[in-house]
């Protein structure tokens, strides 16, 4: 690096004593300095995340969500040089209702988790958030102690058209944030549409959060939602929840019962818990614990992960043919075309997108 600053010195000296064409030359050179600048700031960015500094880790994730090609290209060497981090992490995702309480849990949680001297990332999958302004993590009024802890990082959800471009900023936050020293990821979404799948595809261990209500329990939960839950906490068995809480419980526990062993070898548990009184966290993180010791006993913990990339891997390329296809200016225009056709009954699908294909 010193060489190369002497030796732009000495050419730039030498070149005062010249007539010839300055301005010229001064261009190329200020333009390999500022190539020479922004490689730098790349890197230095990337050594800032490694070295936990939360100003380049939010860098790091701006760029990550800029459309600007010259961020993208940026990012993908940032996020290229996180996958080489070696620390180890837990991916753990939190769903719920509206209302459920999982931002007083994860407040709750959190704070256990860094007493116990771990690292906590919070971040969140919430497509809806261009439209409604995030109404997860957005709200700065929400987990109030977490935001001023140290050893937290709490980051909303990107913003985005669609859950696909979401999804994939935040699988790539996550790697961020855990090159940079964050060892227990919590993504919080709400349960709507396709979020709990996208979510449960990214982590290691999800976390349904249900309150008690008047009975038949299971009514109303959307369907393969208890599936994929490795837990099923319900919340708020405080005051007088309690009772409906217990009996919530036994109806869950039961129903586990009919449901196809786990890939995992992992029997899902049902727990109790007050977030706003503190009670039952400990539980949920003595669970957690014991499921990743026992998925890494038996190896499914890595299995699951490199199925993850796999998985990812090919959405990155449907996604990218997609796009690229319909970018296409020809595309655009017969597309349009073509939906008319189709809605006034005038061609099927099957030969719309053969007209398409033709193009
Ligand atoms: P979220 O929308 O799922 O994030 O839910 P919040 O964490 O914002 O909680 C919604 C409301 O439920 C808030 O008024 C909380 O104070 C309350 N709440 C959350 N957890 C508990 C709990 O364990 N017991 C009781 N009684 N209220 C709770």
């Amino acid at each position: 690096m010193k060489k190369s600053n002497n030796i732009t010195k000495s050419a730039l000296s030498e070149k005062d004593g010249i007539i010839a064409p300055k301005s010229k030359d001064k261009s190329a050179i200020d333009k390999i300095k500022k190539k020479r600048r922004s490689k730098k700031s790349t890197d230095s960015l990337i050594e800032g995340i490694f070295k936990g500094d939360i100003v380049d880790l939010s860098r790091g994730i701006t760029l990550i969500e800029s459309g600007n090609p010259k961020h993208i290209k940026e990012a993908r060497k940032i996020v290229k040089a996180c996958l080489k981090n070696t620390t180890t992490s837990i991916r753990i995702g939190i769903t719920g209702v509206p209302g459920a309480g999982k931002s007083t849990f994860i407040e709750a949680y959190g704070k256990y988790l860094t007493e116990k001297r771990k690292k906590v990332a919070v971040l969140a999958v919430d497509p809806s958030s261009s439209v409604s302004k995030g109404s997860i993590l957005g709200d700065k009024t929400r987990m109030e102690t977490l935001v001023r802890n140290p050893n937290v990082f709490i980051r909303p959800s990107a913003s985005g058209i669609n859950l696909g471009g979401v999804a994939q900023k935040t699988r790539e936050t996550i790697l961020l944030c855990e090159a940079a020293g964050f060892d227990t990821i919590l993504i919080e979404t709400v349960g709507v549409g396709q979020n709990e799948t996208v979510v449960h595809s990214m982590v290691d261990f999800f976390l349904l959060l249900k309150i008690a209500g008047a009975g038949d329990e299971l009514q109303g939960i959307k369907r393969g939602i208890i599936e994929l839950a490795d837990a099923i906490i319900i919340n708020k068995a405080d005051g007088e929840n309690i009772k409906s809480a217990k009996l919530a419980r036994v109806e869950f526990a039961r129903a586990l019962h009919f449901y196809p062993e786990m890939a995992s070898g992992w029997n899902p548990k049902v727990l109790l818990t007050s977030a706003l009184k503190n009670e039952g966290i400990m539980e949920v993180a003595e669970l957690i614990q014991s499921y990743e010791n026992h998925t890494k006993e038996n190896g499914h913990f890595n299995r699951k992960r490199i199925q993850q990339n796999t998985n990812w891997f090919m959405q990155t390329i449907e996604t990218r043919l997609r796009d690229e296809f319909m970018s296409r200016t020809e595309i655009k225009s017969e597309l349009e075309h073509q939906i008319s056709l189709i809605k006034k009954g005038e061609t099927t699908a099957f030969d719309a997108a053969e007209k398409l294909f033709s193009k």
